[in-house]
């Protein structure tokens, strides 16, 4: 990926098997690794990599389930045009909407179970976290003077 080493091939490769991910270990211990990630660029570099691969996945994933549902939704309303499609392609009615319903149920249930999985075994809850608290933070910073007046009371 990049040409960059690290600086220290131990902490790198401890970091490297905990995929960067320092959240889960006691704050006195995460300060060495926390200079580690500050004087090496290689790690850094990676560490941010990994955080944006867990919440690209954690999107991917709450969309799927949202398609599904969309697609459930859709079939529920769809009524009025089975009629002409089925008849169209000589399927039967019943026995297609309830595949396709049951299809959709096993889609979005599908992807709610990786959508868990990702948040359980990714810091991607905290990392969007933190990336919504630094919005909310600039956010106020420009608010009106005299809106952040009425906020403080
Ligand atoms: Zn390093």
């Amino acid at each position: 990926m990049t040409s960059t080493r690290c600086t220290d091939r131990v902490v790198g490769a401890i970091l490297a098997s905990w995929r960067y991910d320092i959240s889960g270990i006691s704050p006195n211990m995460r300060k060495d690794y926390e200079h580690h990630f500050a004087d090496c660029a290689h790690c850094s570099a990676r560490q941010k990599f990994h955080r944006s691969l867990d919440a690209t996945l954690a999107v991917l994933t709450s969309l799927a389930a949202v398609f599904f549902l969309f697609a459930l939704a859709v079939l529920k309303h769809i009524k009025p045009l089975e009629h002409m499609a089925f008849n169209v392609f000589g399927l039967d009615v019943e026995d297609t909407y309830h595949m396709l319903v049951s299809a959709g149920i096993s889609g979005l249930i599908f992807s709610l179970i990786v959508l868990a999985l990702v948040l359980m075994a990714t810091p991607a809850p905290k990392y969007l976290g933190g990336i919504a608290a630094e919005r909310a933070r600039i956010i106020e910073e420009r608010l009106p003077a005299a809106i952040k007046s009425l906020r403080s009371r």
